[in-house]
């Protein structure tokens, strides 16, 4: 084989400089399966097979944002196996960003893991698989979580050691709460006590209700997320001082983001970070985001999963920019993922699994509003059931 383990711990980049690299080329060859693993037989050279279904998740609560309401989510669920280990992986499609079952599984029917000597090349075959059609983030996620899971359970290291991150500096995760009625918008505040930080959904003609009724309950910080729901930037600059004498420390996507100069408008003159969601999808429209927005809020699911996030944490950074990490309603796979980048970002929202009632894995957890990883190898998961 042309590209083992060692050959990967040897050329990876994102290895260099790592503490782990050393620890990790020492340690005990990966290339004997674990013992509940199948035995290959002699000769023939293990190959990567990727497995998928499609499966919806059940919300707590009905989750409404400036512009849709809903209950469930549909989701993909990916596996790869390779010499008797499995990686987990998953696509979370929220209806109004326009990936679907039917497109995720039409794209992953695409897909042929088959063709690679072994998941270390992930570079390369993220690449590949990046190219086979254009859009389809989440689904192009679900294989990138379950190859970077996959890739961490061979080297017996969570992501967080391989890209040289410290566990301990993970942030307070934000929690959500949708537009609601004030008894709810109360209730739920109530409810999120263990937080140490709220979000709090505006975009409509309720937003200084939602802030006030918080208020009456809790002073801790809050972010707000507009969701593009404000038109006039006049007003919204009105109303950004009018939060952060509340205490609002960050707002995300104020205006709709094809709206790049009223973005840069009230970016120059907001007392409060604007952070670009909706807007920046991906690594090549951070440096058009520069002067647009003070930051970017980056998630699996927009952007392909976790090697164009890690990727795109340098790029903000390199360019002064601040960085959030988000997700959608999501497993504790897609969470537990993007959890290992959380060392390295100013705000988490990765409350995604907390807010749904059939969740399939076990993985990274709040503990005292703290995201709060595993150290479990890969992207530290284990499944619930079927
Ligand atoms: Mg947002």
């Amino acid at each position: 084989m042309s590209h083992n383990r060692r050959d990967f711990l040897k050329h990876s980049s994102v290895l260099a400089g790592s503490a782990v690299a050393a620890a990790l080329a020492t340690a005990p060859s990966a290339a004997a399966a674990p013992t509940a693993a199948p035995v290959r037989r002699r000769g023939a050279a293990p190959r990567m097979t990727l497995r998928f279904r499609p499966y919806t998740i059940q919300l707590r609560h009905v989750f409404t944002i400036a512009t849709s309401s809903r209950t469930t989510t549909p989701v993909v669920l990916t596996e790869i196996e390779y010499d008797g280990v499995t990686g987990y992986g998953e696509a979370s499609m929220p209806p109004y960003l326009g990936e679907s079952h039917e497109s995720a599984l039409a794209f992953l029917k695409q897909v042929d893991l088959s063709r690679y000597e072994s998941p270390f090349g992930l570079e390369a075959i993220l690449h590949d698989i990046d190219a086979l059609a254009p859009g389809n983030p989440a689904a192009k996620a679900s294989v990138d979580i379950a190859l970077h899971d996959l890739v961490g359970r061979l080297l017996r290291q969570p992501w967080y050691n391989i890209w040289g991150y410290d566990p301990q500096k993970t942030p307070y995760t934000s929690f959500t709460i949708g537009i609601d009625t004030q008894d709810v918008v109360r209730q739920k505040t109530q409810e999120a006590a263990e937080y140490k930080v709220l979000k709090v959904k505006l975009g409509r003609d309720t937003d200084k209700m939602m802030v006030e009724t918080i208020r009456t309950v809790t002073d801790k910080p809050i972010t707000a997320d507009v969701n593009q729901g404000w038109t006039d930037r006049a007003a919204a600059l009105d109303m950004l001082h009018w939060l952060h004498e509340r205490g609002v420390v960050m707002v995300e996507q104020p205006l709709p983001k094809e709206r790049v100069d009223d973005l840069a408008w009230l970016t120059a003159r907001s007392p409060v970070p604007i952070i670009g969601d909706e807007g920046v999808q991906r690594l090549a429209d951070i440096p058009k985001a520069k002067g647009v927005y003070s930051g970017i809020n980056i998630k699996l699911m927009k952007c392909t999963g976790m090697r164009e996030a890690h990727q795109m944490i340098v790029l903000a950074r390199a360019l002064g920019m601040k960085v959030m990490l988000g997700c959608m309603t999501e497993t504790s796979c897609g969470i537990s993922a993007a959890s290992h980048l959380s060392p390295m970002v100013d705000w988490a929202d990765l409350d995604g699994a907390l807010l749904i009632s059939n969740d399939v894995y076990d993985g990274t957890q709040v503990v005292d509003g703290k995201v709060t990883l595993r150290n479990r190898p890969g992207i530290g998961v284990r499944k619930l059931k079927g």
